[in-house]
């Protein structure tokens, strides 16, 4: 299996060399870059009045605007505008309802103590947006330029970006081929468009640890496929799964991977263990590899280096590396399993309880009475203080907009 997993690394290796090749072609061709400075804007006539902070429900009311620009082979990306958000009209035959040319991010918004939004490693997403894009041959971007134009559309609908702690404004970059026909072809159209939602804290009264279901009769991903791009055709087949596990009483899947049945991630997150050697008191911090089949998490990539910087290294050992659900469950048995979390933009870090396989359930251990564990805690104040200004850290904390200038 290792055998095979490092062949298809290669393999994805040289797709990755191919595209990047691609890419070069396209800088140098004529078509026109996507560019912020060309930004239209057309307001709505009445804005919204702001929900009350308990009445937010995450994605399903969305801010007054909408930022689109349309793309196509001859011309390349035209001007950026932000419009009354509404719904948009395609043709029937349009590639992307038939043969999934479609890609999305997710980020956040966050207002601080001094009034200033700021985003989260945003260069990080759009880094991945263009992975995602170049992998189903829809157009790439300068990242800066879609971010200037995202920081227009959060300015114009400040009014409706909620304050307070844990909660925030989601923004949802979408990359659509827009190409009328049913030949299965390069996209010669696209769209690409941003929305965004105000949201509140994922978990409202505080954590709450969930019961997975190991799930090993269905797999996310697979060596030399998508999983670690965020293509929507990667998500509709995992929720019957997830309706699966429901039914037995849990609230998320844990996917595993192969004969061995590594462990990849947890519904749409990253998943991170903590074990600790009974022998030598050493802790572990350990999640999969970004072989190809794990999406590749800001949040995830934020932990590992936060971890790396802050925990103490006689402690601690940091492992990105294959490991089994028979390797935590043999732990579990030892006392050697301390917790585990998952890890994603909508929650930051989502704690677990409990995880059923194969008829049997492993417990995993939370901190007495409370609905998680030591370093879960940690990691999401970590976090939270960058995400919302109180604590500087590199440049991951982005400040789009000043809003108590005006
Ligand atoms: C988006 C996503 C994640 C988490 O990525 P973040 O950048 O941390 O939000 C993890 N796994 C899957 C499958 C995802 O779609």
């Amino acid at each position: 299996m290792l055998n095979r997993l490092s062949s298809s690394i290669k393999n994805n290796l040289k797709l990755g060399k191919m595209s990047l090749h691609t890419v070069t072609k396209d800088s140098t061709s004529n078509l026109s870059k996507l560019d912020s400075s060309k930004l239209q804007i057309t307001k709505i006539k009445t804005p919204k009045q702001p929900l009350p902070n308990d009445q937010l429900k995450f994605g399903q009311t969305f801010t007054d605007h909408i930022l689109k620009i349309q793309w196509n082979s001859e011309k390349g990306w035209g001007s950026p505008s932000i419009e009354p958000y509404g719904p948009i009209s395609l043709d029937p035959s349009a590639c992307v309802f038939h043969y999934s040319f479609e890609l999305f991010e997710g980020l956040k918004a966050y207002r601080d103590s001094k009034d200033q939004i700021r985003i989260f490693r945003p260069n990080k997403n759009m880094e991945r947006m263009n992975k995602s894009a170049d992998r189903i041959v829809l157009p790439t971007f300068e990242s800066d330029e879609l971010i200037k134009c995202i920081a227009e559309l959060i300015k114009l609908d400040k009014h409706l970006i909620p304050k307070d702690k844990g909660y925030s404004l989601y923004l949802r970059p979408t990359l659509i081929g827009t190409t009328a026909g049913l030949g299965v072809g390069t996209p010669t159209d696209a769209l690409l468009y941003v929305i965004t939602s105000p949201v509140g804290p994922y978990y409202s009264t505080g954590f709450k640890a969930v019961k997975l279901e190991a799930t090993d009769y269905a797999v996310r991903a697979w060596p030399g496929g998508v999983g670690d791009k965020k293509l929507g055709a990667n998500y509709a087949p995992c929720i019957k799964p997830q309706l699966e596990a429901a039914s037995r009483g849990y609230q998320q899947n844990l996917w595993l991977f192969g004969e061995e049945k590594y462990i990849t991630e947890v519904g749409t997150m990253n998943v991170f263990f903590v074990f600790k050697d009974s022998k030598t008191g050493k802790k572990e911090l350990v999640t999969a590899p970004l072989d190809g089949t794990i999406l590749e998490g800001v949040t995830r990539d934020s932990i590992l280096e936060l971890a790396r910087e802050r925990l103490d290294p006689n402690e601690w050992v940091i492992s990105e590396r294959y490991y089994s659900i028979y390797e935590v469950e043999e732990k579990a048995s030892k006392g050697e399993l301390i917790e585990a979390f998952g890890s994603g933009t909508a929650a930051v870090v989502s704690p677990i309880k409990e995880i059923g396989f194969h008829g049997k359930d492993i417990q995993v251990p939370l901190l007495e009475g409370e609905q998680f564990g030591q370093l879960t805690r940690d990691v999401a104040d970590w976090i939270a203080k960058i995400q919302y200004g109180d604590e500087e850290y590199k440049d991951w904390s982005y400040v789009v907009a000043d809003l108590s200038e005006n």
